[in-house]
């Protein structure tokens, strides 16, 4: 609507030229009954209950000069706005949230195989990639950039100050979490790491390189978890224990990696209870069988 949507400047016109909307005879006017432009060029349609003389002259002059100067003059009104980025002109989040990846992973040349993983949904890349930036909103963080604050010390454990290590890495419950999901896999003891590191999915007796993916896709869940636990915590008082956000990690992580990897087949029950011959073989399907019958043999 001309006068009562905001569509010129930053706030509605009918705001801006009260004394002039008044003198419309139809409030509800659209923009196209009210303004075209034609090769560059507007062309008005007033419709006023009154000839606007004073104080309305001088709202109409200041208001035409806004129009001209509006960039709506490529000469066809139905099709008003191009988007410059996208060679058709058109507008789309998808296309938007591409080129914004494609920044981010052109900043991180140095390490572009850790940085992607096609296993995980484009949020947990990002989530990732905000961790070993330090970009997270964590309460250090807040507080550095001047958020007001009653406390910076984890809502978790109450242990140390919460910066983005302690969150996923160093706080107890976090190491727990990442201790359980090392046992999981057969790796043995967790001990701290840096979260770069951490996120890295690097496995030394692997020879798959998509077992490799695997694994970290599985750690990756394990960050996306112990924050979302995290915020939880924070902004619903929530408390959860190191053996259910586990169960969360194994579920979630066997969902996103079995919807996108289709062949080979990954088997809930073998990514349970032996999830270390994704590490070895890169076909699966012999192996899960194996795997099977340790699960049932349990
Ligand atoms: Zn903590």
């Amino acid at each position: 609507m001309f006068w009562k949507e905001n569509w010129l400047g930053e706030t509605c016109l009918q705001t801006k030229f009260n004394w002039l909307f008044q003198f419309d005879q139809d409030k509800d006017a659209k923009v196209s009954d009210r303004v075209t432009w034609v090769n560059g060029n507007c062309e008005f349609n007033w419709q006023w209950c009154r000839e606007p003389s004073g104080r309305t002259m001088a709202e109409l002059s200041t208001l035409i000069e806004l129009l001209n100067r509006y960039p709506l003059g490529s000469g066809n009104d139905s099709v008003p706005w191009k988007w410059q980025m996208a060679a058709n002109g058109v507008f789309t989040t998808k296309k938007l949230n591409n080129i914004i990846m494609e920044k981010v992973y052109a900043c991180e040349k140095s390490q572009p195989e850790t940085m992607r993983n096609y296993l995980v949904p484009k949020k947990v890349e990002v989530f990732i990639w905000r961790a070993r930036k330090k970009r997270l909103p964590t309460l250090s963080e807040l507080y550095k950039t001047g958020v007001d604050l009653h406390s910076v010390r984890c809502h978790i454990c109450d242990n140390d100050v919460e910066s983005n290590e302690h969150a996923l890495i160093f706080c107890n419950l976090a190491f727990d979490v990442w201790s359980r999901v090392y046992k999981w896999w057969g790796f043995g003891q967790y001990v701290y790491m840096s979260i770069t590191k951490t996120f890295a999915g690097i496995v030394n007796q692997s020879n798959s390189e998509l077992g490799a993916n695997i694994w970290r896709a599985v750690e990756w869940t394990c960050g996306y978890i112990l924050w979302k636990n995290r915020n939880s915590k924070i902004f619903k008082n929530k408390n959860s224990c190191a053996p259910s956000l586990l169960n969360e990690i194994q579920i979630l992580s066997f969902d996103w990696i079995s919807k996108r990897l289709k062949d080979p087949k990954i088997e809930w029950c073998s990514c349970l209870s032996n999830p270390q011959i994704y590490l070895f073989n890169s076909s699966f399907c012999y192996l899960s069988i194996i795997g099977l019958d340790l699960f049932f043999a349990r």
